[in-house]
């Protein structure tokens, strides 16, 4: 399963509609300081059910909505739409691909969630990643940051991330957790 393409509008300094396509399992994003990329991570994060304001580097949720700049007025609604290619079913759902979308209004503050374009719940975004290594804190999304601290880990430390993105720690965990009970 990979990402096919990112559409965002009025997310942070995506003002206008924009639409990035990939065709490989492995992107990179690379470009000037303040060009955007940080903020396309955070709008990869967001759609993945990411509520915390202040990892969206943010006061509030609505500033993730464009508010201005020199030349353009604020916007009224920030939209983004993921697209996965679902072919390998990955995803619990029919469809060789899967559109997830989320929007959020200035006025009202409230959220919207879509997947395939049919309005649905936070929790069914949440419920449809997991496990499938796509969550918002999976090590689906490798920053800057993590690797400088994948770097300078201690080697037991480095053996956890491998684990992790080997789907092992999964099993690991459900094996300690009955051992514990
Ligand atoms: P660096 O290489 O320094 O990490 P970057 O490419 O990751 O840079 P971002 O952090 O993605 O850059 O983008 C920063 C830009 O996004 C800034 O110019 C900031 O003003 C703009 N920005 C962030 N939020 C909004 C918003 N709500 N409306 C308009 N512009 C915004
Ligand atoms: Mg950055």
């Amino acid at each position: 399963m990979f990402l096919k393409r990112i559409e965002l509008q009025g997310f942070k300094s995506f003002a206008d509609k924009t639409i990035l396509t990939f065709d490989s399992d492995v992107i990179g994003i690379v470009g000037p300081n303040g060009c955007g990329k940080s903020n396309i991570n955070d709008a990869i994060r967001w759609v993945l059910g990411e509520q915390s304001v202040k990892s969206l580097r943010g006061n509030s949720m609505s500033d993730v909505i464009f508010n201005g700049s020199t030349q353009r007025k604020p916007v009224q609604m920030a939209e983004v739409t993921l697209v996965f290619d679902n072919s390998r079913h990955l995803l619990n759902i029919d469809y060789e691909e899967v559109e997830v979308t989320r929007r959020i209004h200035r006025a009202s503050g409230e959220g919207e969630y879509f997947i395939n374009k049919t309005p649905c719940r936070l929790k069914d975004i949440l419920n449809l990643v997991m496990d499938t290594g796509l969550g918002k804190d999976s090590l689906s999304i490798i920053t800057q940051g993590n690797i400088s601290a994948f770097a300078d880990a201690k080697p037991e430390d480095r053996r956890a991330l491998f684990e992790e993105a080997a789907g092992v720690a999964k099993y690991k965990k459900r094996k300690n957790d009955s051992l514990n009970k």
